[in-house]
């Protein structure tokens, strides 16, 4: 008797309702952060800045996260920016991930930090600690986002110099992209601080927020409710001081079903 085919064979451990998806690419930055491209499914749509379940099987059990889909909703392939949490039920497998292996996905996504959520406005800040930069890796790649606002402005801090990295080769990336380019021109700024390291820009966002340092670096006025537009993606702690910051500006939280000046979503949950 002839042995399965390899797809047949690992068709059949894949749940029902769920995609199984082939790795393209991986690119290691540090010891705790990844990111990985694999196929996009057919048929697959999401708005970008959402997130999806994505995930592995681990002896014989599908194990699932939340993941923010990095890539912009007119990408032919799926990215993704990953922690590497060493006892990670996830990530401590995901982490070892080869061009070639599959990953799970389910099929539904969602998330706040879309620009559906929010109403017109002039400048929109992205708000990013760690891996919470992923929904804004999408959201600066989509030129939707240079339709609606006249200014975009990413901001990303972590601990050290190191774990930059993936926030300026996605601003090289899209200076390197003839159509992007075009479209991005000088509209995207992008403010990368860290906490541990010296280097020019360094505190935390909410600490050069609340000193004003962070607008003067830039050259815009201070947060104004009738322009500005935020969207937050990182820690607990980090979620609710600059939303503190928001609202004491004037602006207040939207939603899907809610448009309003700012949206949060948690980078994980700790
Ligand atoms: C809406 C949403 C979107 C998310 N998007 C992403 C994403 O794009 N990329 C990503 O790497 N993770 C993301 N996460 C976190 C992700 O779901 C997992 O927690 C992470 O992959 C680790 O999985 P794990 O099973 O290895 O460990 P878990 O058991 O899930 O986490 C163990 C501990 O590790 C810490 N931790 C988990 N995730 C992170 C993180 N991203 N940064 C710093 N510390 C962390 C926390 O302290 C947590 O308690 C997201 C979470 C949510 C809720």
């Amino acid at each position: 008797m002839n042995a399965p085919a390899k797809t047949e064979e690992f068709a059949s451990t894949v749940p029902a309702g769920v995609y199984a998806e082939t790795v393209l690419s991986v690119t290691h930055y540090t010891d705790r952060l990844f990111r990985f491209r694999m196929t996009r499914p057919d048929g697959f749509r999401f708005r970008s800045g959402e997130f999806a379940m994505i995930g592995l099987m681990v002896e014989g059990k599908p194990i699932y996260r939340a993941y923010s889909i990095a890539s912009p909703a007119w990408d032919e392939e799926l990215e993704f920016f990953s922690i590497k949490v060493p006892d990670g039920p996830l990530t401590q497998h995901l982490q070892k991930i080869k061009p070639g292996d599959q990953v799970l996905m389910r099929k539904k996504p969602t998330g706040t930090l879309v620009l559906d959520a929010l109403t017109p406005g002039k400048r929109l800040y992205m708000f990013s600690t760690g891996t919470g930069i992923a929904p804004f890796a999408s959201l600066i790649r989509d030129p939707e986002t240079y339709e609606k606002f006249e200014e975009v402005i990413l901001t990303h801090t972590c601990r050290d110099v190191a774990e930059l990295k993936y926030g300026f080769d996605l601003v090289e990336e899209i200076r390197s992209n003839e159509l992007l380019s075009e479209i991005v021109g000088d509209k995207l700024k992008h403010y990368a601080t860290v906490t541990r390291e010296d280097y020019p820009f360094k505190g935390r966002i909410t600490d050069l927020m609340a000193s004003g340092k962070l607008f003067a670096d830039l050259g815009v006025p201070p947060l104004d409710p009738a322009i500005d537009r935020g969207m937050i993606c990182g820690s607990t702690a980090m979620l609710k001081d600059t939303k503190d910051l928001l609202e004491k500006a004037g602006l207040t939280e939207g939603a899907n079903n809610k448009p309003a000046e700012f949206v949060i979503e948690r980078a994980f949950v700790g």
